[in-house]
């Protein structure tokens, strides 16, 4: 191939738009040659993990600048579940139940905000606040599901007959050959959970291209070997990130808001815990949870905790009695532009997420991945028609050069420091977003990341003087002989109500991998998840993997080692940020390795 491209998310849907046309002139012939199949039109293939390009995990309110200089008469009548907003909410979320873990200072407030109900926008156990900052507002903006919306990409993309787009195959490797990558190989066939030839065993097949775009992700694993390999940039990190889990709801016919409505919240189940409620035409809503890499906890359940949330007074009015249509989690990669690695290398480029360009301090990604796409796509094709090779000299000048200019760029730099306060706290973090934000970036209450490896206590430092140590050394013991994560049984006994199943909106985790996202993994792969050392695993102090795991895919097996079990695993990444223990020969990684793997969720209106 000529180009070969990693992951269709909005960044690749961004590129490919952009790229396809400019590849044919107006009477139908190509304006470039391919140099991997002479005399034919340039070759460019994508291949995609999922098993259909829509299979995306992710709410979607965007401003939608970069989506919109690409579609200018965009009308979002033309695609399922979009909306323009038309109404936006920032609530705080008070404690109805006193189980949530605030401070004294965070009780106080919401005493006060009780007291003052009556003089305040305060409702059902929320307080609305007046004045939502610009930099989070989306007034103008978009609200998509990503399944829908990559569906209506893919579908003009491949409509263009200039490029491939190959659902059901992922890349497994990074070709790295001579100091350059030349291309992707992608996963074996035909094989046992080890990675071991069975009946039917084909081996990845190489795809060799001049130029391999890279857009997969925030815990792709071809991006991840890169960094492996060329480090990341001097000073930069990957320590922040949340993992995001949401709904998509039909909500009661009794509900009374209106498509285009936007709620942002903060402050419930945990004061670290944000939220979102989007409402899609048809009285369809997504709704769901981020939970930070800054919230210290050992338990960091994001599917009980989303349960929780729904059920705040103030969400169940509109939510009681709705029904799941679909379900996902997905993790973020959030240390924005100080997570950004080399975007571009000889025979590479990154673009999107993985590429450090998720804005942390606007919570968007969308568009900003797209835009990405675009600035490299812009790149390309100014190489191609100077007939230039893509060496890493060429595609700073062509592409890094672009993105520097763009919003982008602008956006992330006021972003850069603006969370560094959470590490300090809620209420600091909270100080520190708003002085960043409305400083353009100058000012920010400092902070330092110290990421999953460093900040987890183990639940018996957690607990310490709310459940004695020899009833937690019991919880725990029964929890490994049922095989179960320990986080129910430990938020049951913080005062956490059991959640009232209804079997339509209220399921168990179980459940929700049957009703809601319908989770697929094919036979004759190999696992994706693997633990590298076991005997780290032996002395792991947390086993939060089995904790965050967003598909109870990973238990305790004898004596409490964790068991991965692909058939219910959701591609969320959670694992291996969340590991405690480092990699011994590179802290920057995990005793999780996230490889390269089929199946996942298949719902395409997440
Ligand atoms: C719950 C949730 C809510 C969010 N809400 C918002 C919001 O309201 N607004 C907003 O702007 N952003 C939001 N985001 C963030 C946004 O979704 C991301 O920033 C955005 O999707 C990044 O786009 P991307 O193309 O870079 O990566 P991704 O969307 O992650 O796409 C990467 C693609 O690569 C594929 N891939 C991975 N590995 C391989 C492989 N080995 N081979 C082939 N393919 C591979 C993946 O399957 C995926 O399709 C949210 C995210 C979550 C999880
Ligand atoms: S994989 Fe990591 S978090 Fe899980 S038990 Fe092993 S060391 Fe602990
Ligand atoms: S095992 Fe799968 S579902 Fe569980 S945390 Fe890891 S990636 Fe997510």
């Amino acid at each position: 191939m000529d180009i070969v491209c990693v992951g269709f998310g909005p960044a690749m849907g961004g590129f490919l738009t952009t790229l396809s046309r400019n590849l044919l002139n107006e009477d139908g012939t190509p304006r470039v040659q391919s140099r991997a199949m002479p005399g034919m039109p340039l070759q460019v293939v994508c291949y995609e993990r999922a098993d259909a390009v829509s299979f995306g995990v992710s709410g979607v309110v965007t401003r939608a600048r970069g989506i919109r200089a690409t579609f200018p008469d965009l009308d979002p009548g033309q695609i399922p579940l979009a909306s323009p907003v038309s109404h936006e909410i920032l609530l705080y979320l008070l404690d109805p139940g006193g189980a949530s873990q605030r401070s004294a200072t965070l009780r106080l407030a919401d005493n006060i905000i009780r007291a003052f109900r009556r003089v305040l926008p305060y409702e059902a156990e929320a307080l609305s606040l007046p004045y939502i900052p610009p930099f989070l507002r989306k007034e103008g903006g978009l609200l998509l599901s990503i399944g829908q919306f990559m569906q209506w990409v893919g579908s003009q993309v491949t409509g263009s007959a200039t490029v491939q787009v190959w659902p059901g195959t992922p890349a497994a490797t990074a070709l790295f050959e001579d100091g350059r990558v030349a291309g992707v190989r992608l996963i074996d066939q035909g094989t046992d959970r080890q990675g071991n030839p069975e009946t039917g065993f084909l081996p990845g097949m190489d795809i060799r291209a001049d130029l391999t775009v890279v857009g997969d992700g925030p815990v792709g694993p071809i991006g991840r070997q890169i960094d492996q390999r060329v480090g990341l940039p001097e000073g930069h990190h990957r320590r922040d990130w949340a993992v995001g889990t949401k709904v998509v709801i039909d909500l009661p016919e009794a509900c009374d808001l209106t498509a285009g409505t936007v709620m942002h919240t903060f402050g419930y189940p945990e004061p670290e815990i944000f939220g979102f409620l989007y409402v899609y035409p048809d009285r369809v809503a997504s709704a769901g949870i981020f939970v930070p890499s800054w919230f210290d906890s050992p338990i960091r359940t994001s599917y009980r905790y989303l349960q929780h949330w729904m059920l705040h007074p103030f969400l169940w009015r509109y939510l009681q009695g709705g029904r799941l249509r679909s379900w996902g989690a997905k993790t973020l990669q959030e240390s924005g532009r100080r997570g950004e690695p080399h975007l571009v290398g000889d025979g590479y480029a990154r673009i999107g997420e993985g590429s450090g360009s998720t804005n942390i301090l606007t919570g968007s990604g969308v568009d900003e991945a797209w835009t990405t796409g675009i600035s490299l796509a812009e790149g390309v094709i100014g190489l191609l028609n100077e007939g230039k090779p893509f060496t890493r000299e060429n595609l700073e000048q062509a592409y890094v050069r672009r993105r520097r200019e763009s919003w982008v760029e602008a956006e992330a730099r006021v972003a850069e420091r603006a969370r560094d306060g959470f590490h300090r706290g809620v209420v600091t973090g909270l100080l520190g977003m708003a002085l960043a934000g409305l400083t353009g970036g100058r000012l920010a209450v400092p902070g330092t990341s110290g990421g999953s490896r460093a900040g987890v206590p183990t639940a018996e430092e957690y607990y310490r003087g709310r459940i004695p140590a020899e009833e937690l050394a019991r919880l725990r013991k029964e929890c490994m002989a049922r095989g179960t994560a320990l986080h129910d049984a430990l938020m049951q006994r913080c005062g956490w109500p059991a959640i009232p199943y209804d079997g339509k909106l209220l399921v168990s985790h179980q459940d929700a991998l049957l009703l809601g996202g319908k989770v697929q993994a094919p036979p004759g792969y190999a696992d994706h998840v693997v633990f590298l050392y076991p005997h780290l695993c032996e002395t792991c102090g947390t086993r939060i993997c089995v904790e965050v795991c967003s598909g109870q895919a990973i238990t305790s097996g004898e004596q409490g080692m964790p068991v991965f079990d692909r058939e219910k695993c959701v591609h969320c990444g959670a694992c291996v940020w969340s590991c405690g223990q480092p990699h011994p020969e590179d802290p920057a990684r995990s005793n999780i390795e996230f490889r390269a793997g089929t199946g996942g969720l298949h719902s395409a209106e997440n």
